[in-house]
């Protein structure tokens, strides 16, 4: 029933063996399973999610499930500035694995989506001839495959929020469920909210009890019958690596004038330091002995980052770390302004309208990461996670180097990243009470009913086939990534129907 193909790839002069099976039919797929596909070009890299579910239940809830998550290599498309090609050879490895996963006589009906998000919002204010070069670079190649390809767009922030909130609601049950035979409609109460932090911004979307007062934030839908009123709001500039590049910047000694040098700031912080040719920066958020130099105007080629005019740019930073976790938070803290909120309940930072954090929320992206990193996604109360952050802040950075080998990608940036949740936390607005209600995930599995008990075939067949150790793709035996990727599928294809079919009204009567 399968060929076995083996064939041969050169990787790094090693020859690697793949193994690929292709069907010659469709046995391990029920003949009614329908695929759908997502890229999520984020402003580090970019995901490619495949999707999948019974072809005639498309309009039930709960049954959509990922059946790949693929990491596509180098950057994210927004740094393909010099050569926008590369943006679209970049995907080329991934849509391999798609098209391989998805039979061939499904290709033409697979819709295929690209969104991206606050990298390319960036590139577009800074030069948007170039973020659009890059779009019609990855159409380019995204419209030749065989796929249906739908288009590839720049997501607005809060329809980035809206759709994860649509994601996690949705893999979760909590629009409708089947219980006891029948489909009921939760409790409003149990909606979740979503809080994902990226490397470029940051967004909160959650359905608050009492009234959104900026339109700009609020999101109205209909689904399955119920009204919802979802705040969803994205902050630019305020994920994990544009932070690091404005703290960064806050540290780089251009004489004790420079802006934003408040006398409270001085007081906290070391003072910089002036040593011959390369400038030198001590960061309180880096552990104590770690030590790295890069180009200063790397710093600067970011819209977050604002140069001073006294700089120059031909300069090398050479960043010390100095340990201080008290420091460090104060240095934090600078790169939000609270001021011009009108007080508790209206507001969260920098103006922008939000009201009070409602209910349980689930924080993935690098909230996950970073909390996985310091064993801190098993609900410990915020007093164990503030001591085990700054205890971790204090730890000599050859002594952490020594205990994480094959962990350097990220390995400094976990004190920073992870005093930084906890001031954003706050300045979104939870507390010591609050803080218990949030989850730190990276994936749910669903809390429907298997389509088998619906009286369906199984369709996680897909799941069992065998994979290439070789390849950066995940083949799913359940588990949803969360983000917004899913809620803008099921979105765009029109698969959450406004009103709760009429099959169900029936069943639940
Ligand atoms: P992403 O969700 O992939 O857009 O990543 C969000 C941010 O987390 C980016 O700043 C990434 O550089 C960072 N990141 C991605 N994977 C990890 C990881 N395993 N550990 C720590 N940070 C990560």
């Amino acid at each position: 029933v399968f060929m076995a193909l083996l064939g041969t790839a050169t990787a790094s002069g090693l020859t690697v063996l793949v193994l690929i099976l292709v069907e010659a039919t469709n046995i391990l797929l029920p003949a009614d399973t329908k695929f759908g596909i997502v890229l999520d070009a984020g402003s580090s890299h970019t995901s490619l999610y495949v999707y999948q579910w019974p072809a005639d239940k498309e309009k039930d809830t709960g049954l959509v499930s990922q059946a790949l998550a693929c990491q596509v290599e180098g950057p994210g498309i927004s740094s393909y500035t010099a050569d926008p090609a590369q943006a679209g050879e970049s995907l080329k490895g991934c849509l391999g694995e798609a098209l391989a996963l998805i039979p061939g006589d499904l290709h033409r009906a697979t819709p295929t989506f690209l969104g991206a998000t606050a990298g390319m919002r960036l590139l577009s204010q800074k030069n948007s001839s170039q973020a659009g070069a890059i779009l019609a670079a990855v159409s380019r190649v995204l419209g030749q495959s065989s796929l249906d390809f739908r288009g590839a767009e720049i997501l607005a922030g809060r329809d980035e929020g809206a759709c994860a909130w649509i994601t996690i609601n949705y893999v979760l049950g909590r629009l409708v469920k089947y219980s006891s035979g029948e489909w009921i409609q939760p409790a409003e109460d149990t909606l979740v909210g979503a809080l994902d932090l990226g490397g470029a911004s940051a967004q909160i979307s959650f359905v608050p009890s009492g009234p959104i007062l900026d339109e700009s934030t609020q999101t109205s839908f209909r689904l399955y019958g119920s009204d919802y009123s979802v705040y969803a709001h994205s902050h630019l500039c305020f994920g994990r690596d544009q932070m690091l590049k404005r703290l960064l910047a806050g540290l780089v000694p251009v004489g004790l004038a420079r802006e934003g040098w408040g006398a409270g700031q001085a007081a906290a912080h070391p003072a910089p330091l002036q040593r011959g040719p390369a400038l030198l920066a001590r960061h309180p958020c880096y552990l104590s002995g770690y030590q790295t130099t890069l180009p200063l105007a790397a710093l600067y080629e970011s819209p977050c980052v604002h140069a001073a005019a006294q700089l120059d740019l031909t300069q090398n930073l050479t960043v010390e770390g100095t340990g201080s976790p008290g420091a460090c938070v104060a240095a934090i803290r600078e790169l939000f302004s609270f001021s011009g909120c009108e007080g508790p309940g209206d507001c969260a930072f920098n103006g922008v309208h939000q009201p009070p954090v409602q209910g349980q929320f689930y924080a993935f992206s690098n909230f996950y990461y970073t909390f996985r990193f310091l064993n801190l996604t098993s609900r410990q109360p915020l007093g164990t996670v503030n001591t085990t952050i700054w205890e971790f802040c204090q730890r000599p950075w050859k002594l952490v180097e020594a205990s994480y080998p094959g962990q350097e990608q990220w390995l400094q940036d976990y004190c920073a990243s992870g005093l930084y949740i906890l001031v954003l936390l706050q300045a979104l607005g939870f507390s010591e009470e609050t803080w218990a209600n949030i989850e730190f995930q990276k994936q749910v599995t669903t809390s429907q009913p298997s389509p088998s008990a619906l009286g369906k075939a199984d369709s996680g067949a897909v799941a069992r086939r065998p994979r290439s150790p070789q390849r950066p793709c995940t083949l799913q035996a359940g588990g949803t990534d969360i983000g917004w990727t899913l809620g803008y599928m099921l979105n765009l294809t029109g698969m959450i129907p406004a009103e709760a079919p009429a099959q169900w009204r029936a069943q639940s009567h």
